[in-house]
């Protein structure tokens, strides 16, 4: 087996689920009641603001009352110990990685606790409510909206996602189905490039077929296990 040096680990739903954080695909295609069409798009937003701007201060206040699990914590120490390039590209808008010490991480998905201004285009950290339209703490102006990525718009970074691929060892995908784009590009891109390519999932996804290696169980007993043997064998 060739020595692995750079790691790129990308992150799911599955993570923070044993954390108590839902997604509606867990919740069986609606968030809180709501449809994805009316929440999670451009479209709704425009037709809806405070529905959405409602919806999205329930789903912040609620993240910061949960707490990182082990898998969060195991992969926090993997950033801390590992001497190679390490990235975590999450899908998860939660601050679960970092606030378990996690630095490497990038949030393709955006984050619950950031706010961004439509007026000036910056973000700015946001625990508070959107609904009563605050002030963007940068230009003054009324013109916050949540800075999540909604269906139908661009992921972040997409650029230093693939580019860290093309310099990566090992491929990991953890908690996530690996059947949707852009993450099935992921490991179909790592395949082409001739890198190794592990799952660990709750169960097999539509998207296991890509990977040279499938481990099922839950994140909390797969991922310190992985990283235990990842930092052992170093
Ligand atoms: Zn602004």
């Amino acid at each position: 087996m060739p020595i692995i040096k750079n790691i790129v680990i990308l992150t799911g739903a599955g993570v923070s689920a044993e954390s108590g954080i839902d997604t509606f695909r867990s919740a069986g295609g609606l968030w809180e009641q709501h449809r994805v069409e009316d929440v999670a798009t451009p479209e709704g937003f425009a037709r809806d603001p405070d529905l959405v701007l409602r919806f999205y201060d329930m789903r912040r206040a609620a993240i910061q009352t949960k707490e990182p699990n082990a898998a969060h914590r195991a992969l926090a120490r993997l950033d801390a110990e590992w001497s190679g390039e390490l990235l975590i590209v999450t899908q998860n808008v939660d601050d679960l990685h970092e606030r378990a010490g996690a630095r490497r991480v990038l949030h393709m998905h955006g984050e619950h606790l950031n706010a961004w201004c439509t007026a000036c285009d910056v973000r700015s950290p946001w625990t508070a409510p959107l609904i009563d339209r605050p002030p963007c703490p940068a230009c003054g102006t009324s013109a916050l909206r949540p800075d999540v990525v909604w269906f139908g718009e661009m992921p972040y970074r997409m650029d230093d996602i693939y580019a860290a691929l093309r310099e990566a060892d090992l491929f990991v995908s953890i908690g996530t189905s690996g059947a949707v784009y852009p993450a099935a590009g992921f490991v179909r891109g790592a395949r082409d490039l001739g890198i190794p390519t592990l799952e660990l999932n709750l169960e097999r996804s539509q998207g296991s077929a890509w990977f040279d290696q499938t481990r099922l169980g839950p994140a909390t007993e797969l991922v310190p296990a992985w990283v235990d043997e990842v930092l052992g064998g170093a």
